[in-house]
């Protein structure tokens, strides 16, 4: 029988062929809807689905920045606005040199779901620019965020597009940001989260996107009668999603033994998630140089593997991996890895990244493991906090850490729940959550978009 999400695919594909991302994720999401879809012929007759992958709007403007030399530089900037059915527009800004709308817009899309997820009232959106950060002066890169803040002011508000952070854009870009923001409008409000403590951020803020992965990691264990303490999790990356699920994983008594940067990867049998190295990994990222080697060094019985990713790390240590999070970017497991992890005896995957398996190797994965978490919901709860701090901001208020966790928690727990109550009444399989998550994320989105009517 022919698929209904094949119509939709295919529209996508026409319209931008050459982004190849964002067809990604909607090949992907829209194969999970089918189900769904068959069940909703109102959702088809309303066009719910074109409505759905067209930004309601996008907006692409030149940044114009004077650099060190004294030279003038130009970098694009771009926010699309993807989804306003279950509130402003939220999601981050990605500053790097590969961004392009394709990037942006597969960033977006995820975010609507995602966002959904959360049970929060947020839309979807994303935004950011070619510009990359690596390798700039501070004075640069506040030229250049108050270059794209100048353009940018204009398209956002408490209440209709709240940005944050994402790859490249980190506490101090917000905080330059927020500065010139503020100076355009006059105003002091959260039109951006993730902001520094001292003015509006929430307690908590900085690591809620790894604790929440690490506690939608340990729903997907317990649901199959195994606990996280003592298990050990290989992950990618170094930056604000690693660190964090590192730290939590130590925590809560589990061990990580890797972490990547561009130069290699580090297998420390020891856990990387101590306070010290957690400490020492912050101190590293701040000076902008690579991480593995130095922390090899610091670290004796850690070991440096130049070039190389952690897929192979059971293979190339004989360490048993239990869970592998790859929290680096998109489309860092390819068909190659994801069969690695298989040989290597591994049985559980979260996705702590953006869409960081391409399509085959995901579906490799789900069919050779007992679980497959999905970044739009294991990850979300870093943008479960960017709420919960515009809320704090909205109510001239401070909320307390362990407040904050807790509400995390909980939050991770329901999505989880939700992910895999859909796989189970649509896919017939509780550890269905890749697709759990897609049509979890979708109900709430659709049963928004019919009750607003034709917008
Ligand atoms: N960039 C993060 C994400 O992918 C956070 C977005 C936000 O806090 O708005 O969800």
């Amino acid at each position: 029988m022919a698929r209904l999400c094949d119509k939709y695919i295919e529209i996508a594909k026409a319209r931008d062929p050459h982004e190849a991302e964002f067809l990604q994720t909607v090949e992907e999401v829209l194969t999970s809807l089918e189900p769904v879809l068959q069940e909703h012929p109102e959702y088809i007759e309303s066009g719910l689905i074109e409505r759905l992958i067209e930004p309601e709007r996008g907006i692409s403007f030149r940044v114009t920045w004077v650099d060190d030399a004294g030279k003038v530089q130009v970098n694009r900037g771009y926010r699309y606005q993807f989804s306003s059915v279950l509130g402003p527009y939220k999601g981050g800004l990605r500053f790097a040199p590969n961004v392009y709308p394709g990037i942006i817009k597969f960033l977006g899309f995820e975010q609507i779901f995602k966002n959904s997820l959360t049970g929060l009232p947020i839309g979807g959106g994303k935004g950011g620019s070619d510009f990359d950060p690596n390798g700039k002066s501070d004075a640069e890169v506040m030229r250049f965020c108050q270059a794209f803040m100048t353009e940018l002011y204009r398209h956002i508000g408490p209440n209709t597009d709240v940005p944050a952070g994402d790859l490249g854009v980190g506490a101090r870009e917000i905080g330059y940001l927020f500065g010139q923001y503020k100076r355009l409008t006059g105003l002091y409000n959260g039109t951006l989260t993730g902001k520094g403590i001292p003015y509006g951020g929430l307690l908590g803020r900085s690591e809620a996107t790894g604790f929440g992965i690490v506690w939608y990691a340990e729903e997907m264990l317990k649901a199959n009668g195994e606990e996280i303490k003592d298990k050990v999790f290989a992950i990618s990356g170094f930056g604000n999603v690693s660190w964090g699920t590192a730290w939590q994983l130590q925590r809560l008594g589990a061990k990580c033994v890797t972490i990547s940067g561009p130069d290699g990867y580090i297998y420390d049998p020891d856990g990387i998630g101590t306070d010290e190295k957690i400490a020492y990994l912050l101190e590293l990222r701040g000076s902008g140089k690579n991480v593995c080697a130095p922390y090899a060094e610091k670290f004796p019985n850690a070991q440096f593997f130049a070039g190389k990713k952690p897929w192979g790390v059971a293979q190339d240590t004989g360490c048993k991996i239990d869970m592998f999070i790859p929290c680096a970017m998109q489309n860092d497991v390819h068909m190659e890895h994801a069969q690695q992890i298989v040989e290597g005896g591994c049985k559980f995957y979260c996705e702590g990244a953006n869409m960081p398996t391409t399509n085959d190797a995901l579906q490799y994965l789900m069919e050779n493991m007992i679980a497959v978490g999905p970044a739009k919901a294991a990850n979300a709860g870093g943008v479960a906090c960017s709420c919960i701090e515009m809320g704090q901001n909205a109510g001239h208020t401070v909320f307390q850490h362990e407040d904050v966790y807790e509400q995390l928690h909980q939050i991770m727990k329901n999505i989880y729940a939700n992910c895999a109550n859909a796989g189970e009444k649509y896919y017939g399989n509780k550890n269905a959550l890749v697709q759990g998550a897609n049509i979890a994320g979708f109900e709430r989105v659709a049963e928004a978009m019919m009750a607003q009517g034709l917008v």
